[in-house]
């Protein structure tokens, strides 16, 4: 194995190139196609004043990278965190990219992200800082443009004042600029547990592959946010049992399962997972290496490293975050015979119902709740077996086949496009 350091380790951005390089090799894809999609089509920095709470004016680094627009307009959420990095952002940019053309869905990939901590600034000062990054950025998104979306730190709101601005300065409502909105304005039904929604599917899709059942199938969900809390509340819904959950500030683990509602209300009123008394606090890192046969890691880059895969005692890592996952940890994984759902794949339930939401802003007719479910369910399971089929015509690992897909994809368009130059 190679020795990396931790920061080596965990930098997104090589993570994403070492197995676009792998894949794009595997492909025999031309050298200059290879340096084509290697890198980003362009990247924004915005520095965003905001007039806090208590007189004083903060300036705020935002970014946007657009990385693809080849099969679309640009497609992506928006982060709000502290550790909010320009490499980061152009990582999670590509993985749209990547993500989206494994659902074979017409978008290319973007991501923004802003350095911030959205848990200490108040509504008032999230909303100036939202709509003056939107205003810096009126003319490079848009619905045939780049269609941001929540991410982490980011909700229905965060979109509502984002849509809202923009169709201030384009003096019409524009629905279709973002999505995740509310439902009321222009939101799809379903998108708000898509990504969730997803996970189950092919979490379904990995027992019936390999020969599991339903039943007794223990599952620990790391990250309780979107993902996490509504990938648990769906997969115990269907008889999963969820035993473990751990979130930032601690864990929980009960052998006979957790009642997913309860704890959401619990979160609602403590403000925390912690002190739920119908499971027993647990150490966050410690609960990923309790045997179970489903872990999904649901919140952030970085969470499965070289320093604990060869502790995980898991049959399936179903990956609801980007990039949990580093390069030296897939090497351990296929060691130890981990069958992995990589997140371009596992967590592209969100981004695809964000699909659904858009087309439905562009003919102004809505969908109901069921008819989005049934087509997200479709694409998912579909998705699982074209990516499970690539891994078996080129002898790769899932997460490989995954990234051979998508590239295979976008270079194809890309060619067919050609240069303007
Ligand atoms: N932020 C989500 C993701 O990483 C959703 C993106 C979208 O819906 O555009 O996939």
């Amino acid at each position: 194995m190679q020795t990396l350091t931790i920061e080596q380790e965990t930098n997104p951005w090589e993570a994403q190139a070492a197995r676009f390089d792998i894949a794009a090799t595997k492909l025999n894809l031309d050298d200059g196609i290879m340096k084509v999609l290697r890198s980003p089509v362009r990247e924004i920095t915005v520095y965003i004043p905001v007039g806090m709470d208590d007189g004083s004016i903060e300036v705020f680094t935002g970014y946007r990278v657009q990385h693809s627009i080849a099969r679309g307009p640009g497609k992506g959420g928006v982060r709000y965190a502290p550790n909010v990095s320009l490499d980061e952002v152009r990582a999670l940019a590509s993985w749209m990219t990547w993500k989206c053309a494994v659902v074979n869905i017409p978008f290319g990939g973007a991501k923004g992200g802003i350095i911030c901590d959205p848990r200490k600034m108040s509504q008032g000062e999230l909303e100036r800082m939202t709509r003056r990054y939107t205003a810096e950025l009126m003319e490079f998104i848009g619905p045939e443009k780049d269609v941001p979306a929540p991410d982490m730190g980011t909700n229905e709101q965060t979109m509502a004042w984002i849509m809202d601005t923009y169709s201030m300065h384009t003096r019409q409502t524009c629905t279709a600029v973002v999505t995740g909105k509310p439902v009321n304005i222009g939101g799809s039904r379903g998108r708000r547990e898509a990504t969730g929604r997803g996970i189950s599917v092919v979490c379904d899709e990995a027992l019936k592959h390999l020969g599991m059942s339903v039943e007794g199938c223990r599952v620990i969900v790391q990250g309780f946010g979107n993902v996490g809390s509504n990938a648990a509340a769906i997969l115990a819904a269907k008889g999963y049992k969820i035993i473990g959950i751990a979130e930032y500030d601690g864990g929980l683990y009960n052998a006979n399962g957790i009642d997913i509602a309860a704890l959401v209300e619990h979160r609602q009123q403590a403000g925390t997972i912690n002190g739920f008394a119908e499971a027993e606090a647990v150490d966050k890192e410690e609960l990923l290496t309790y045997a179970c046969e489903i872990l999904i890691p649901a919140a952030t880059e970085n969470v499965i490293t070289s320093r604990n895969t060869d502790k995980l005692r898991c049959r399936i890592l179903c990956e609801g975050a980007n990039g949990p996952t580093t390069t030296l940890a897939d090497e351990i994984l296929a060691d130890k015979r981990i069958f992995v759902v990589p997140d371009i794949l596992a967590n592209a339930g969100g981004v695809t119902t964000s699909y659904f939401e858009w087309v439905q802003d562009r003919m102004g007719y809505f969908w109901t709740e069921t008819e989005v479910n049934q087509r997200l369910d479709r694409i998912m399971a579909d998705s699982f077996h074209d990516v499970l089929a690539y891994a078996k015509a080129h002898n790769v690992n899932n997460r490989i086949a995954a990234y051979m897909l998508a590239i295979d994809r976008v270079a194809y368009t890309t060619k067919q496009r050609g240069m303007y130059a």
